[in-house]
Order: C-alpha cells, then sequence, then structure tokens
C-alpha cells in the first residue's frame, strides 16, 4: 500500500472516531453513587500493569485517578519511559494517544477511554489536503527548500507526512528551536496545523515580519495564495487553529486591564497574534503552571488556557487571584468527553480481558511519525 492511501487510512480512522463510536456495552451512569468506590476498586485492581495519564486539561473526577499528570509531550515521554506498563490508559485526546502508541513497545497497549475524544486542531489538516499542498509546492519548484514541522497536535498520519519529508515535531515549549533548526535545513518553513503557535513563534521569537507568513486555506484552490506569494514566504501556516484558545480577544485583556490594573495576563502560544503580543507573559502548558507556581503570594492573573486547568491553578493556589481571560465559560469539548463513567468503564473491561478503544498506528505511519518526534527530541 503506498504511504499516500496509509495516510487516507490514518485519515478515515479519525473520521471514525468524529462519528463518535465510543464505547460498547455499557457505561456507568454518572450519578452512580458508588462510581468513585468503582474507580478505586478496579484501579487497585489493574496494579501495575496499567498507567494511567491525565492531560491537564482533563476533569478533577479524571486527574484524581491518573499517575502522571502533563501536556501532551510529557505524557508522550512518560508513556516511552515505562514500558513495564502493559496498558496505557490515556486521558487525553486522540493525537495523544497516538503518539503514546507511537513511542511505546509493541508489547504495551494504549487505550483511550472515549474514542470521540479528538481534538479539532488536529482535524483541521487533514492528510490528503496536506498531500495536495505538498504536490502544488513541488511544481512550484519550492518543496524541496520547504521543511515540514509540525505541532504535537496533529493526527500520527501528519506526523508521518512531516518525517517522510524532511520535517520535525514540535511543542509549545520547543516551537522556537525547532523552526530555527528548520531553517538550518531549508528556506521555508510549511507550518502545520495551527496557524497561531506558527506564526508567534516567526515573529515574536525569531524576529521575522508579519509579511514573511502567508495562510495556506485548504478549502480555496491553490491554498487561497498566488505563485508569487508562495515563493516570497518565508513561513507558510496552515489555516488551523484551537477553538477553545482562539476564543481569547483583545477585548478579554482590554476588559481585565480596566477592572484589575494589578493584573498580569498569562497566555497560551495557541492564542491570536494580537493577544499574545498584548500579554505579559505567554507559556505552554507546563509554563503557565511554573508561572503560576513561582508568582508571588497576592499577585493577580489573568489566564488565557483550558478552563480546568485554570480553575486547578485557582483552587490550589488559593493566596494568589487566578481568573480565566474569558467572561464566558468554555471547556474543550473533546477533552472534556472523558469523564469518570468512561474511565471506570474503560478500567472494569480490562480487569475483566478486554481490551477496549485500543489506539494502534499503522506501522508505517508510525516508523515515519517516530522519525518526526525523534528529530524533535534531538533538537539542539
Ligand atoms: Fe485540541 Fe484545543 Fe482541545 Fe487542545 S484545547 S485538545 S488543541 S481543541
Amino acid at each position: 500500500m503506498a504511504l499516500t492511501d496509509l495516510l487516507l487510512l490514518g485519515r478515515e480512522r479519525d473520521l471514525t472516531s468524529e462519528r463518535g463510536v465510543s464505547c460498547e456495552g455499557e457505561l456507568p451512569p454518572a450519578s452512580d453513587p458508588e462510581l468513585v468506590e468503582r474507580a478505586q476498586k478496579a484501579r487497585a485492581q489493574l496494579g501495575s500493569r496499567a498507567m494511567i495519564l491525565g492531560h491537564h486539561y482533563q476533569r478533577d473526577e479524571v486527574i484524581n485517578f491518573a499517575d502522571i499528570t502533563g501536556d501532551s509531550f510529557k505524557l508522550a515521554q512518560a508513556a516511552a519511559d515505562n514500558p513495564e506498563a502493559e496498558l496505557i490508559i490515556f486521558c487525553g485526546v486522540h493525537f495523544m494517544a497516538e503518539s503514546a502508541d507511537i513511542l511505546t513497545g509493541p508489547h504495551q497497549k494504549v487505550i483511550l477511554p472515549d474514542l470521540a475524544a479528538g481534538c479539532s486542531m488536529a482535524d483541521m489538516a487533514a492528510a490528503h489536503q496536506v498531500q495536495s499542498a505538498w504536490e502544488h509546492f513541488s511544481k512550484l519548484g519550492i518543496a524541496a527548500r520547504t521543511i515540514p514541522i509540525t505541532y504535537m497536535n496533529s493526527s500520527a498520519a501528519i506526523k508521518s507526512f512531516t518525517g517522510e519529508h524532511g520535517g520535525a515535531v514540535c511543542t509549545s515549549s520547543n516551537a522556537e528551536r525547532a523552526m530555527s533548526w528548520a531553517f538550518t535545513q531549508g528556506e521555508k518553513i510549511f507550518f502545520l496545523p495551527d496557524q497561531h503557535l506558527g506564526r508567534n513563534t516567526a515573529v515574536l521569537k525569531l524576529g521575522l515580519s508579519l509579511n514573511d507568513c502567508v495562510v495556506w486555506n485548504p478549502w480555496k484552490p491553490q491554498g487561497g495564495l498566488t505563485d508569487e506569494e508562495l515563493l516570497a514566504a518565508k513561513v507558510i501556516l496552515w489555516r488551523g487553529h484551537c477553538s477553545v484558545h482562539g476564543r481569547f480577544s483583545i477585548e478579554n485583556i482590554t476588559d481585565v486591564r480596566t477592572k484589575l490594573p494589578e493584573a498580569k495576563i498569562l497566555v497560551h502560544p495557541e492564542c491570536k497574534h494580537e493577544v499574545v503580543a498584548e500579554a505579559d507573559v505567554v507559556g505552554s502548558t507546563e509554563a503557565i503552571i511554573r508561572t503560576i507556581e513561582q508568582s508571588p503570594v497576592g499577585s493577580t492573573w489573568a489566564i488565557g488556557t483550558e478552563l480546568n486547568l485554570v480553575q486547578r491553578l485557582a483552587n490550589t493556589y488559593t493566596d494568589r487571584n487566578i481568573l480565566f481571560l474569558d467572561k464566558t465559560v468554555c471547556y474543550c469539548s473533546t477533552m472534556n468527553r472523558i469523564d469518570l463513567p468512561h474511565l471506570v468503564w474503560a478500567m472494569e473491561n480490562l480487569n475483566q480481558g478486554r481490551v477496549i478503544n485500543q489506539i494502534e498506528v499503522d506501522s508505517r505511519v508510525a516508523s515515519f511519525a517516530r522519525v518526526a518526534l525523534e528529530r524533535m527530541l534531538a533538537l539542539p
């Protein structure tokens, strides 16, 4: 089977998860008064065979059962560093479980408690769309001079495309290093799938201008760009974004600054460029947590990231004044799909010998994706 077909196959799998085929058998009702007890019992029965990984954006009821918490990169590393765990129960979203499967051994099984826990940003870059953009770059004669960099928040198929074409994966904490490295390998960067992280890093970290960046729109012929624009661009950004971080606006910042002039604005680099440019501190999920940990008692912070994490920080650091930057409540709806009933359902099935919701990346897709991930790990 050609790689393109395998990439399409990866996309088909993604679509299966989007269709919401989440679980077979009976899901415990959320109202079950014995749910926590059932979870504790099932977890104890699994013992050291299983490891539960919990992303920082997960609900408290799930995080309470996590052996390791972290951002997507830290959790992928944790999966790779624990070969003794036969079962990895991944409380996060689909692309994270895929990365864990790619980085773990063949004896390990990665379980996603709800297959409908996808990521809208990762879904904005379909493998066939990326392939067709690349074919256009080839016809224009720029593909050989262009290095793809894909954010961790992308499907295995996109990571595989990146690895095959000489590129690397990046995270929000090493995007600057990844893009600097890419410019030592080629003249242009094709940044997938988050236009905001790509633009913010290019402009605010590497000193490029906004005019050096163009946006490839997969829904328009030739990405909506002229050949001249593509030839002149230093960074070709994919038209993707995070629906959660994309909500924060300049109005939110102005509002907070007016009402609470002492507040510092702390945002994730997935936010829009004007928001990031106006913030006091910008950092990855792990950097946001560190910033609050190290902040003085009594300080005030308005944070622009996923609400579960902001609430957890507010509940943990009660001697700081911690607010959500937006006025309206906004959780990541797909992260929130993993709840205690799904976790209990997954653990009880595993205890009964049924491996459910296993995430398995095709071996050829995985091999190129691993190349892209390993290039990231080897970044200078
Ligand atoms: Fe995807 Fe954004 Fe949700 Fe993260 S917060 S999983 S990038 S939609």
